[in-house]
């Protein structure tokens, strides 16, 4: 068992009166690929916000590394932390969501540039440099310069990727980051993140591609109506659901 990366405890997460986390508890080890599913609404988004500090819960705590997040240790008891070191831990942790958002004014190489340059102060010429080797990893040197508009959504998706890994996360995070793609292009998108999780990346991941789930992950959380409802490995959860809730989300999605 690798060392843990993410340690969820006791999670709940309130939009006014509406509870949309209830009690989640998750362990997520170095190196692990985990595949959060289940139906719209049951509150996947919110749970990869709480972890990236997007969205404060209320209560319970995430610890990646061993730091809780949002807060310090200050005299054996947690304080909050101030926005610019929520902004420093946020930087360990790459997220790339359904839409691609990438800058349009910006070629490829410029979107992933800006982060390091602007928020880790790294040197143009050094930042080029990683860009043009994430560029490659994805698959995408040829288009170094070109824009947004003038990519398809899949090799968008493919450089958000490339921008999200050149802050040197520790974690990523994706939202359904193949749910807005044309099906052609859902694969080649599925390839770069196969060989991310190949590379030993913990990742923690939304989708409902289950062929991926079972391929890449070595865990399948469920999530019905804010809760965990089930969790376990790919071929327990998506093969023998013990939870009836779980079996019609995956006979629905099938
Ligand atoms: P999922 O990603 O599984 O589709 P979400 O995390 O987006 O689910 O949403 C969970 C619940 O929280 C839904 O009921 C949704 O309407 C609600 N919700 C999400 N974001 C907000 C928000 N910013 N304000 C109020 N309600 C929200
Ligand atoms: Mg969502």
């Amino acid at each position: 068992m690798n060392a843990p990366k993410i340690v969820i405890r006791g999670l709940n997460k309130y939009f006014g009166s509406l509870q949309v986390l209830h009690n989640i508890n998750l362990d997520i080890a170095e190196g692990d690929i985990v595949c959060l599913i289940g139906p719209s609404g049951s509150g996947k988004s919110t749970l990869l916000r709480c972890v990236n500090q997007l969205e404060r819960a209320e209560d319970g705590l995430i610890w990646i590394d061993g730091v809780p997040q949002g807060w310090k240790e200050k005299a054996g008891r947690l304080v909050e932390l101030p926005t610019v070191d929520v902004v420093r831990q946020r930087a360990k942790i790459g997220m790339v969501f359904q839409r691609f958002n990438l800058f349009p004014h910006f070629t490829a190489l410029e979107n992933i540039i800006e982060a390091p340059i602007r928020v880790k102060k790294i040197a143009r010429r050094d930042a080029e440099a990683r860009a043009l080797a994430l560029l490659d990893k994805v698959g995408l040197r040829d288009k170094t310069h070109a824009y947004p508009s003038q990519l398809s959504g899949g090799q968008q998706q493919r450089v958000a990727i490339a921008r999200a890994l050149a802050m040197e996360p520790d974690v990523m995070l994706f939202d359904e980051p193949t749910s807005a793609l044309d099906p052609e292009l859902v694969a080649e998108v599925l390839t770069v993140m196969r060989s991310l999780a190949e590379s030993g990346m913990t990742m923690l991941v939304v989708t409902h591609e289950l062929g991926f789930a079972r391929e890449v992950a070595n865990k399948v959380v469920f999530m019905d109506k804010g809760s965990i409802a089930e969790q376990g490995e790919p071929e327990a959860v998506l093969f023998a659901p013990r939870n009836s809730r779980t079996k019609d989300f995956i006979s629905s999605v099938l």
